[in-house]
C-alpha cells in the first residue's frame, strides 16, 4: 500500500448506541482497535471523519432528524475509540462525504512531508450511507481505496454485504479483512 491513511467514518456515540445506533456496529470496534494500534506502532496516519451536526443541516432537516449534533456526547467518538489527539486527526463534516466542504483531502495531500497519502484504508459506519459517499469522493480524487470488510458494519446483513460489492464494484475498493490490512502495514 502506497503512502497509507486510515480513515474512519463516524464511530461515535450516536451511530453505535444512540439515535442512529444498530447492534452490529459494535462488532467492529475491536478489529478496529486492533487497526488503529498497528497503525500508531508503523507511523500510520489516523483520521477521525466525524459528523458535528448544525440543526440547519439537509441531512438533520430533510432525512434523519437530530444526530451527531456537534458538541454534544452523540457526536463524540466513542471510548473505545477515543482518537490521540497528539497524534490523530479530526475532520468534522456535515454530509455523508467525509470530503464534501471539509479539510480532508487538504490534510492527506499534506501527510507524508506533503508527498500526501496515496491510499486510503476505510472502516466506521455505515457502509452503504457515509462510507460510501467518503469512498466515492476519494475515488473521484485519485486516491487508492481499501475497505476493511469487518471494520465497517450496515444496518442489516444484506445492507453490509451489497454495500461491500457496491464499494468494490463501483470504486475499484479492495475489500479486506483488519488482519490482511494489519498485515501488509507492518511490513
Ligand atoms: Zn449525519
Amino acid at each position: 500500500m502506497i503512502r497509507p491513511a486510515i480513515i474512519l467514518v463516524d464511530m461515535l456515540n450516536d451511530f453505535v448506541t444512540g439515535t442512529l445506533g444498530v447492534k452490529r456496529a459494535e462488532a467492529i470496534i475491536v478489529p478496529l482497535q486492533q487497526l488503529v494500534c498497528v497503525a500508531h506502532k508503523n507511523g500510520v496516519p489516523v483520521i477521525f471523519s466525524n459528523d458535528a451536526h448544525y440543526p440547519l443541516d439537509s441531512e438533520v432537516t430533510q432525512k434523519w432528524g437530530p444526530h451527531a449534533m456537534k458538541g454534544t456526547y452523540g457526536a463524540e467518538v466513542i471510548l473505545e475509540l477515543a482518537p490521540d489527539l497528539a497524534k490523530d486527526f479530526v475532520v468534522e463534516k456535515h454530509t455523508y462525504s467525509g470530503f464534501y466542504e471539509t479539510g480532508l483531502d487538504l490534510l492527506l495531500r499534506d501527510l507524508y512531508n506533503g508527498e500526501g497519502a496515496k491510499t486510503g484504508i476505510f472502516g466506521g459506519l455505515y457502509t452503504h450511507l457515509c462510507v460510501r459517499h467518503t469512498v466515492a469522493d476519494a475515488f473521484f480524487r485519485g486516491y487508492h481505496i481499501v475497505v476493511a470488510s469487518d471494520g465497517t458494519e450496515a444496518f442489516t446483513a444484506k445492507h453490509q454485504k451489497q454495500g461491500l460489492e457496491d464499494l468494490k464494484n463501483v470504486y475499484g475498493a479492495k475489500i479486506l479483512t483488519v488482519k490482511d490490512i494489519i498485515e501488509k502495514l507492518s511490513v
